[in-house]
């Protein structure tokens, strides 16, 4: 049965209700289906809006006010990746991966549930979710039929807090999807929230050498370098998304206060290094960067933060963005800053800027060095020689690595560490 969109308001839990007014008549108490198709994501290829595109299978039970969808990544394999619940009491639960645990949903993962139970739920439904998100602005999550009777599709826009996933999924032409799965969630299964879910967690300001400070963003998992000059700071890498951007912000108000941000650089366009580049420019500070990223930022600089407007929306300001290729130096008595886009010898992205400081002998980059903590520290591969080369064929007197992400873990490494890793 079919009836018109469902257009669906945050808060999630109140969805239920808007599933029940739509249909007619009332929800049957049991319903599931099953479905296979293909998931097309954006956000961390090699150029802004690369995607990839790989099969995925969907699986949906609802029994009264309970909902439980389940994506399979690797339909071969028919290995659940994520499960979503409602339970009983209209509360959503995420588990993903291995874990043994139910935690409770994040926001988008609430969402992917809200738009999917409104579609699958008793017959096919149109569902709009209007919402901020934090990095995109004024967007919509949605899931929306369309195609003949027999040949029924079912499109989800999904737009994560790190990336974007458009699904188009359809009934398999023979049974095989699975659907018959069971949705309680045991008590003994589930975590309650903890102060990293609900991002509660300060900035962190440390002075790594003269006139360089680290702020790392636990909750976005990120860090970024203030770069100090007599006068004003070079913030390099902009963190996550605008709450992030404004707490960098804060950091160097507080710590380094009298130096405005006049620059703000970032090493590729991946979101956890531009999504916080709104609040930045929304100040005044120019953003520099190669072509495709300065187009890139112009492109953030006129996302939809309208309702209600977001700073840099608020300020009327058109953003200052200059264009670089190869290099720009940055000087004065006090400090040296050089961005280097090392391109692709970083093997990640076409463009990849990193920052190197001569007179501290630190080279910042993003994430091409190494993973894991402790003494299971292991070197990122081609992405950390490809970096080592370019750092050599420009004779670089690198003696400190210092890397943006991850955030846990070991932030800085003797460069001579990283060769002997990638020896191993
Ligand atoms: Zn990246």
């Amino acid at each position: 049965m079919r009836c018109g969109v469902v257009r669906l308001s945050i808060p999630v839990s109140l969805l239920a209700a808007c599933v029940g007014a739509c249909a007619s008549p009332a929800p049957p108490a049991e319903s599931s289906i099953g479905l296979v198709g293909r998931v097309t994501r954006e956000g961390h290829y090699d150029r802004p809006h690369a995607t990839r595109t790989l099969p995925i299978a969907i699986r949906f039970a609802q029994r009264g006010s309970c909902v439980r969808c389940e994506l399979i990544e690797m339909p071969r394999t028919g290995k659940v990746t994520t499960v979503l619940v409602r339970d009983a009491q209209g509360r959503e639960w995420t588990k993903t991966g291995d874990a043994s645990e139910f935690r409770p949903s994040p926001p988008e993962d609430a969402r992917f549930l809200a738009v999917a139970s409104a579609a699958l739920s008793d017959g096919e439904h149109d569902a709009v979710l209007a919402f901020r998100h934090p990095r995109l602005g004024d967007v919509s999550d949605s899931a929306t039929w369309s195609g003949a009777e027999d040949e029924r599709e079912l499109r989800i826009v999904w737009q994560r807090p790190t990336d974007s996933a458009e699904f188009v999924v359809h009934r398999p032409k023979e049974p095989g999807a699975g659907t018959d799965v069971s949705f309680e969630v045991p008590p003994t299964e589930r975590t309650e929230a903890t102060a990293a879910d609900t991002g509660a967690t300060a900035a962190v300001f440390r002075t790594i050498a003269d006139g360089v400070h680290e702020i790392t963003l636990p909750a976005a998992d990120t860090r970024s370098l203030a770069i100090e000059f007599a006068d004003h700071v070079v913030l390099c890498e902009a963190s996550l998304d605008n709450e992030a951007g404004t707490r960098l912000l804060a950091a160097i108000d507080e710590h380094l206060p009298g130096k405005p941000v006049r620059y703000v650089a970032f090493g590729h366009y991946h979101p956890h290094y531009t999504g916080g580049l709104r609040p930045v420019m929304a100040r005044g500070a120019t953003v520099v960067s190669p072509p495709l990223g300065a187009a890139f930022a112009r492109e953030i600089a006129s996302r939809p933060f309208l309702s209600p407007p977001d700073e840099l929306a608020a300020s009327g300001r058109a953003p200052a963005i200059e264009t670089f290729v190869g290099e720009r130096t940055f000087r004065d008595g006090t400090n040296e800053l050089v961005l280097v886009d090392i391109g692709e010898d970083s093997h990640h992205t076409v463009e990849y800027v990193v920052f190197w400081l001569p007179r501290q002998r630190i080279l910042f980059q993003g994430d091409l060095g190494w993973y894991g903590v402790g003494a299971g520290i292991r070197a990122g591969g081609e992405r950390a020689r490809g970096m080592l080369a370019a750092i050599d064929a420009r004779k670089l007197p690198v003696e400190t690595l210092v890397q943006g992400w991850p955030a846990t873990g070991r932030s800085s490494l003797p460069l001579v560490e990283l060769r002997a890793l990638l020896a191993k």
